[in-house]
């Protein structure tokens, strides 16, 4: 039942969304493994992890390089044996309209929002097929769907839903769920820090007219990832207040 005792691997979650899907997993029982770029961030999550009673591992790496993640998961695989559950959180932006986007910005976007995954999957499914069970869960975005100065970020989160479907198929007589979140407005200190009236017009376009907390990620990745949901796969469920129903119209 639930995560007790998987091993959860959460990209990216030395801050915002991940950190707290990671938080939760650990409060779930998972024995989890803390990865972002930064040594610092990944030291203090697993902190506050053992410090609240939980077990973790922290490694930093850079999920776009194929060297680091097979390292990553040669450090998990030797502490915890194997990794039953992969949260490819870890993403970036580089928001400009199509003719200021350079090569550097296209590039760099897709190989951490669409790449990263797609080596850790490579490198982690291998070990989910021996122990015939596996959860993966792919953060996308609603913003897949469209959206102005993302052209290079919502082809990433686009490509991340098809790949994930496309996984989903390849999988699933070897038990291995792939799914896939798009969440829309959620409170990081990324939106913390827009100007007022920016948040103002954001808010407009809200059906819910709030914003999401990290913690409804958290809840989406805990469904994806139960030990019960064997019978859902190659989903993509949007935590966004109802936006996506909206579509593109309030641009
Ligand atoms: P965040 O606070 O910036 O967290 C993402 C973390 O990933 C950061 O700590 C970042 O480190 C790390 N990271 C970046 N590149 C990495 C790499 N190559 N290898 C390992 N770690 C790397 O962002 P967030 O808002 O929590 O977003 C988490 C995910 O949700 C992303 O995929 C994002 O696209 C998606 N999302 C977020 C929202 C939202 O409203 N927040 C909405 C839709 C989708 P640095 O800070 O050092 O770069």
């Amino acid at each position: 039942m639930g995560v007790q005792n998987r091993v959860a691997l959460v990209t990216g979650s030395g801050s915002g969304l991940g950190e707290t899907t990671v938080m939760m997993l650990a409060q779930n029982g998972a024995k989890v493994v803390v990865n972002d770029v930064d040594q610092a961030k990944v030291d203090k999550v697993v902190k506050k992890i053992k410090s609240a009673g939980g077990e973790a591992l922290g490694v930093a790496a850079d999920i776009s390089k194929k060297d680091q993640v097979q390292d990553l998961v040669q450090k998990i695989v030797k502490q915890f044996g194997t990794v039953d559950i992969l949260v490819n959180n870890a993403g970036i932006a580089r928001d400009k309209g199509l003719l200021k986007i350079t090569e550097e910005d296209w590039d760099i976007v897709l190989d951490v929002n669409l790449k990263g995954p797609f080596l850790l999957s490579q490198t982690v499914v291998p070990y989910m097929k021996e122990r015939k069970f596996g959860r993966i869960v792919n953060i996308s975005s609603r913003a897949y769907l469209g959206w102005p100065t993302q052209a290079n970020y919502a082809s990433s989160k686009g490509g991340l839903v098809s790949f994930s479907r496309t996984l989903a198929l390849e999988l699933a007589k070897h038990q291995i769920t792939v799914n896939c979140i798009a969440p829309g407005l959620i409170q990081t200190p990324l939106y913390d820090a827009l100007p007022d009236n920016i948040k103002e017009n954001l808010m407009k376009s809200q059906p819910t007219k709030t914003i999401g907390k990290p913690e409804d990620i958290g809840y989406g990745v805990l469904f994806f990832a139960d030990d019960e949901a064997d019978y859902v796969t190659g989903q993509t469920i949007f935590i966004c207040g109802g936006k996506s129903v909206l579509s593109s119209l309030s641009v």
